[in-house]
């Protein structure tokens, strides 16, 4: 069987202009010797005889400015040689030694492997917003490269820092596109807000301890009513008795923008944005 021929590409991406570069958005950093060298995905279809790699890495484009052939010595050519190919030309162009590209090189190919396993297991998960980034970081010298998959934003095929589950492949300026799946509230997500009130009412005879307490997320507020003390004499213990059962049943009004919203004692409401 004759031995397959296959070209390498490589493909000069502008960097994106972005609000963060922090955590997986680290990707989109051209600063402090930072880029990003990545596959293009399609190039792992059985098919393709072009690898198309993906970088913002103007030195790298240089050497590269057109596609390249080279021979492939078996007839087929699966992912974990594409990948080794990739690797190969892209060890090749950075300033490293070759005791470098030697050690890391099976370690790093095992990582992307391990990555596009990942990768294509959570895009076809259905549950929750968790994600996967898209490439490994492999740093030398001061000098970073970001190496892994180039998945095309759905929206406007800028690199995607990560994907999520249900097929979302999202670039960070399309993230507001993007169709979130609300996450159910944890119930400890009320921040205190420092606003302990306590409440005397010498009318009714009573007092309480109010705390309002914030999720800043959510705009959510809780108000929380407790310690509730009666502070009334009384002349007997059926008076007593009466007044407890009529505080029970008894509400209290109060207005929250202008809404009235009826309160109970020694409960706890949350109020949807609250301004
Ligand atoms: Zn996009």
């Amino acid at each position: 069987m004759l031995n397959k021929e296959i070209f390498i590409g490589y493909t000069f991406f502008h960097p994106e202009k972005v609000q963060r570069y922090t955590g997986a958005d680290t990707i989109y950093s051209t600063r402090k010797g930072k880029s990003y060298i990545l596959l293009h995905v399609d190039s792992l279809q059985k098919e393709k005889d072009i690898l198309t790699i993906v970088t913002n890495n103007r030195h790298i484009i240089k050497k590269y400015d057109k596609p390249f052939l080279i021979n492939s010595d078996r007839p087929m050519m699966n992912t974990k040689y594409r990948i080794s190919k990739y690797l190969t030309s892209v060890f090749c162009e950075l300033p490293i030694d070759i005791e470098t590209r030697n050690k890391y090189f099976l370690r790093i190919r095992q990582l992307l492997l391990d990555k596009l396993v990942v990768i294509e297991n959570r895009l076809k998960k259905q549950e929750k917003n968790r994600q996967t980034t898209t490439y490994i970081k492999f740093s030398h010298s001061r000098r970073t490269w970001y190496l892994g998959f180039y998945i095309p934003c759905s929206f406007c095929s800028d690199v995607c820092a990560y994907v999520m589950s249900r097929n979302r492949k999202v670039c960070q300026n399309c993230r507001s596109k993007m169709i979130i799946t609300p996450t159910p509230l944890p119930q400890n997500v009320f921040k205190d807000f420092s606003k302990v009130k306590q409440v005397i009412s010498k009318r009714v005879g009573v007092s309480y301890t109010k705390k309002v307490l914030m999720d800043g997320g959510a705009r959510k507020y809780a108000v929380t009513y407790s310690n509730l003390q009666i502070n009334k004499q009384f002349k007997t213990s059926k008076e007593q008795e009466r007044y407890k059962k009529g505080l029970k049943t008894a509400s209290r009004v109060i207005k929250i923008n202008g809404r009235s919203q009826i309160m109970e004692l020694d409960q706890r409401y949350l109020f949807p944005n609250i301004s």
